[in-house]
């Protein structure tokens, strides 16, 4: 940080003459002095009027709210019902989400804790999100957008911020025959979903694969946002086969820093629509997206297992088949989701399948079934392997699964609550949580060569001495078809994503957060220790691979060398779209494309134009 130039120009502005320091009431203006930009908060003169906010929510016709955290129920009376109840929905991601002033993730240790924006536009048409662009600019106000609310950086929360909350604008239209706009006689047409860019995917599931029995790429987790998954790059269970959801994007409405509406696809803003697939989400705001479906699969299925090795050897065996097993029968595209392997000298196995029947997916395990049974001394079975087939169309069907697998989600209690409002069981506990500690890392595919095997073992053995550690199988791309490869490799993603067979994830954290809240105060001490021990895990397995780079919304919020982990080779790339379409940095996330320019909390310009 050029910290002493800042100092000297901040004393200096007292001084400027009138014409200057009018310039200085924009961005704009003082950028084009040199002066470093420093957004304004409440208190700060230069905050808007109140006769400029209500000019605002004349414009967006209402819909400007003042943002509070519904727990200031809590403050006056702890015990009270109002606060009880509050309390008891933060576990519960519809009721969260329905809130402008919560987040998925209460916070992270030493890193950023959930804070109210101070107003927020609930829009609900693209108008309103071009008059919130328009005035936070012109203001010099942080801006925060916030869909799924699920960023585990914090990146859709900031005090002292104008929020634009798109949760509204969840509109899904199907198409038989899709033609991006501008690309008539360069594009075939194509089945395709255009969904707005505040829906959750269980909506877009719900339309696409119930009610129209075809599949769309989203994500795995119910609740997370459609846009905001979508410019993560964005993996769903089944993403070994369907790849990525960022490339599965046709199209995109987006409304960028100068408050113009453009449509980015391969045809026009071609640089935008291939920043906005994977590139982490701060070169506009998304209000909808046009995504590819494709045909769904007879069966969908999983396989779960708690396997319980007896002692450090047995573990070790355990490991070293898992792994061999894995290479042999699951690299391909049937197979997604995870198999944890953890301290206590066991292994979690949640894998999910599609294309295969039950019958096909028992004789593909059968192998590895016969191997654990012939050795009952070495190993036990902590929950038995169960097998389930669901047919593909009723996956997100909320009627079927409830009736006959009511044991894996769970549905949003509140009353009047629609009843697709479904989440998995696996997730829930993550509602709310505070984080201590989160890292990831792509292993590459080279690791599963049989000679590498035994190096992997070995770490992975030595990393669970320390913390758990989670394979997530369908977030590696390495194994999946040569065109969704393709497809995955024309985003701003990575690219280690394609040669990677898994995203290794070592995390931890504890339930809600909330300083000065009474009963949920964040234990630093805690985490400060659980996050030492997944440093521990991960730095043993990164021995094996130098710059793996990880998935920018599953991954550390300390990682120094941000740039190269989330975006490799293609961060140049991205950097060019930034200064085009954001030259100011009105979009400023955590990690984001440009932040290096811009203080922690994304109120202060360090360097730039
Ligand atoms: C419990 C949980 C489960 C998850 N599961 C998965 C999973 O299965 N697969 C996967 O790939 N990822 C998963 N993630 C990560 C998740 O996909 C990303 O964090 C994603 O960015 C969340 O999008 P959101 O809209 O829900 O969150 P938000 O916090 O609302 O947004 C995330 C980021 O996107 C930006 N953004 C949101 N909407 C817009 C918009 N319209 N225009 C521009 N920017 C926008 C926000 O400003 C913010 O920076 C999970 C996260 C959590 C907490």
């Amino acid at each position: 940080m050029n910290r002493r130039r800042f100092l000297k120009n901040a004393a200096a502005i007292p001084l400027l003459p009138i014409a200057v320091s009018q310039t200085l009431t924009t961005a704009a203006g003082r950028a084009a002095t040199g002066i470093p930009v420093r957004r304004v908060r409440p208190g700060d003169p230069l905050w808007p009027s109140t006769a400029s906010w209500s000019r605002l929510r004349r414009e967006v016709e209402g819909r400007l709210i003042k943002v509070e955290s519904p727990l200031i129920a809590c403050q006056a009376e702890p015990n009270g019902t109002p606060c009880q109840e509050v309390l008891k929905q933060l576990k519960n991601p519809y009721y969260v989400g329905d809130q402008p002033g919560l987040t998925q993730t209460s916070g992270w240790a030493d890193a950023w804790m959930s804070a109210p924006s101070v107003y927020a536009v609930a829009a609900t048409k693209t108008e309103d999100v071009v008059a919130a662009v328009n005035f936070a600019r012109d203001k010099n106000l942080r801006l925060v957008v916030k869909g799924g609310g699920h960023s585990y950086k914090g990146t859709s929360s900031s005090a002292d911020s104008l929020l634009i909350w798109t949760r509204a604008m969840n509109s899904i239209v199907l198409h038989d025959a899709f033609v991006g706009q501008g690309c008539a006689g360069k594009q075939s047409s194509q089945p395709a979903v255009t969904v707005g860019a505040g829906a959750v995917w269980v909506q877009a599931y719900d339309a696409v694969t119930t009610k129209a029995g075809r599949y769309v790429q989203g994500g795995g987790c119910t609740t997370v946002g459609v846009a905001g998954l979508v410019q993560s790059g964005g993996f769903g269970s089944f993403s070994k086969n369907y790849g990525t959801a960022a490339a599965g994007l046709l199209e995109a409405e987006i409304v960028t820093a100068d408050g113009a509406v453009r449509i980015a696809n391969a045809c026009q803003n071609s640089d935008l629509f291939w920043g906005i697939k994977g590139g982490g989400g701060s070169l506009g705001v998304v209000t909808k997206v046009t995504l590819r479906t494709r045909q769904l699969p007879e069966y969908f299925g999983g396989v779960l297992a708690k396997i319980k090795a007896n002692g450090d050897a047995a573990f070790r065996k355990l490991i070293a088949r898992t792994i061999a097993f894995y290479k042999e029968h699951l690299f391909n595209p049937h197979w997604g989701e995870q198999i944890n392997f953890q301290s206590g000298n066991s292994v979690e196995i949640s894998m999910v399948f599609q294309g295969l029947n039950r019958h096909q997916a028992e004789e593909v395990w059968k192998p590895f079934l016969d191997w654990l049974r012939d050795s009952p001394s070495d190993f036990s079975f902590e929950a038995p392997f169960a097998f389930l087939e669901i047919p593909a169309r009723h996956f997100w069907d909320p009627e079927y699964i409830l009736k006959h697998h009511g044991e894996l989600m769970a549905r949003d209690e509140r009353p009047g609550a629609p009843e697709r409002n479904l989440f998995w069981k696996g997730d829930g506990a993550q509602v709310g949580w505070f984080i201590h500690g989160y890292r990831s890392a792509w292993l590459p595919g080279s690791l599963l060569a049989p000679e590498r095997q035994g190096v992997l073992a070995d770490a992975l053995f030595e990393s669970t001495r320390h913390r758990n550690v989670g394979f997530h199988f369908n977030k590696g791309l390495a194994g999946a078809s040569a065109d969704d490869l393709a497809a995955a490799k024309d985003t701003a993603m990575n690219p280690a994503v394609l040669d990677a067979f898994a995203l290794v994830i070592i995390a931890g954290g504890g339930p809600p957060a909330f300083p000065g809240l009474p009963g949920h105060k964040p234990d630093l001490q805690a985490a400060r220790r659980a996050s030492r021990d997944v440093n521990k895990a991960m730095d043993r397995l990164l021995e094996l691979a130098t710059n793996p780079g990880s998935y920018v919304s599953e991954s550390d919020f300390f990682e120094r060398s941000w740039q190269q982990s989330h975006w490799g080779s293609n961060y140049s790339r991205l950097a060019a779209a930034k200064r085009k379409y954001d030259p100011l940095g009105l979009f400023f996330v955590h990690h984001g494309v440009g932040s290096e320019e811009w203080s922690a909390d994304g109120f202060t310009r360090l360097t730039g134009p």
